[in-house]
């Protein structure tokens, strides 16, 4: 296989794509594949139970919040979250956002829409404005947040996947919470791939594209006490407590992407569970940034080294000419997916999860031979 950057929907491990298309015409003895069964069927039941009960163990759930498989992406869930946790309730106050990327604006901007203008405050941004790209490159110092110990809640995004900035130290980023201020966290682009403390969170969501399977779930894993405050007019699907009492299957669910994120779940199991995995996101993202900050300043990444991203590291290069020769270079090097997102241009490398430590040694060699060939 070439090596596959993509930001998302990314690259799936090899031995889970094998996997699949081993069980893709008869799972297990069954007759038919996943996608033929129906959900509420003995084998498709256990599928999910499974997939859960593996998230539970390598995430380390705690028995008092709910995991949700649910659809619509990170997207519906930047409106779900205040429609459950905001909406229902009388006399609320607003809830606080953290904006420090495109995503988090985006989650801020949308609260504002489904549950009017004062429903939210932005208490930090660390937006430049003056810059010349969309301009999000640190994570807001302890000293420009001041959390409203009445709020709502908190909601952050603990990895912006554009801008390749990460909350890397979340129990010192969130020791100045309020207590009894629950913490929202958008995880899409991050999830599974380092140790997280769930009971530091009320709710966590992410869309399943990067770390967890194929597009079409979403994941919810919400504490007990923040379900049942949805308004009685919210539609019934987008009810977390709902969807809680039917195990996700108030419809039907994606059947497909849960059997393939649980097949990632017992991937990652295999290989040392989170622990391990985290020791080699660490170090792949060690190579590639040593290679970017070794460069002599032929690669840049502009973003602050307290908070750089283990997942998505943007970079620019040093003449913008040449960019699109690296990239086609790349491309015949069998590095697919480098270019950067539209609103920052440049270079973006994703080295989520099923990237393997060869992958980012190819692009490391790449990169360092480009340079010194155009030196
Ligand atoms: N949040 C983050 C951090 C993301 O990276 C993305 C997508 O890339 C989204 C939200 C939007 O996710 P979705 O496309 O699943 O709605």
């Amino acid at each position: 296989r070439l090596w596959n950057f993509s930001a998302g929907p990314a690259a799936l491990p090899a031995e889970v794509l094998e996997q699949v298309q081993d069980e893709m015409l008869d799972w297990q003895g069954a007759g038919c594949g996943v996608m033929e069964m129906s959900h509420r069927g003995k084998e498709f039941t256990s599928i999910a139970q499974r997939a859960e009960a593996d998230l539970r163990e390598l995430m380390g759930i705690p028995a008092n919040y709910k995991v949700l498989f649910l659809q619509g992406g990170a997207t519906q869930q930047f409106a779900q979250v205040p429609l459950n946790l905001l909406a229902g309730v009388k006399d609320k106050q607003p809830a606080d956002y953290i904006v420090t990327g495109s995503w988090s604006k985006k989650a801020f901007k949308e609260t504002l829409r489904v549950c009017g203008e004062t429903a939210a405050r932005c208490i930090a941004s660390t937006e430049d404005k003056a810059a010349v790209a969309d301009g999000f490159t640190r994570l807001p110092a302890s000293a420009e947040l001041q959390v409203n110990a009445d709020a709502a809640y908190l909601h952050l995004c603990t990895n912006e996947t554009i801008h390749g900035v990460e909350l890397l130290d979340e129990a010192a980023f969130l020791a100045s919470v309020p207590a009894g201020v629950p913490v929202v966290a958008d995880m899409s682009s991050h999830i599974l791939s380092r140790p997280m403390d769930v009971s530091r969170y009320g709710l966590i969501y992410a869309g399943a594209q990067k770390n967890i399977g194929p597009s079409g779930l979403t994941l919810v894993i919400v504490r007990e006490d923040l379900l049942g405050k949805a308004p009685a007019s919210l539609p019934t699907v987008l009810d977390y407590a709902v969807m809680a009492e039917n195990d996700s299957m108030l419809n039907t669910p994606p059947t497909f992407a849960i059997y393939v994120a649980g097949l990632v779940f017992q991937w990652l199991k295999r290989i040392g569970g989170i622990n391990e995995m985290a020791r080699i996101n660490a170090e792949k993202a060690r190579l590639l940034y040593a290679a970017i900050d070794g460069s002599d300043g032929f690669y840049r990444n502009p973003v602050d080294p307290a908070c750089r991203s283990q997942m998505n590291v943007p970079f620019t290069l040093r003449d913008a000419a040449l960019d699109a020769e690296f990239l086609a270079g790349a491309k015949e090097a069998g590095l697919l997916a480098l270019k950067g997102h539209k609103s920052v241009g440049g270079m973006r490398a994703s080295i989520y999860n099923a990237m393997p430590l060869d992958g980012v040694r190819a692009l490391v060699a790449y990169m360092d031979a480009f340079a010194k060939s155009r030196a």
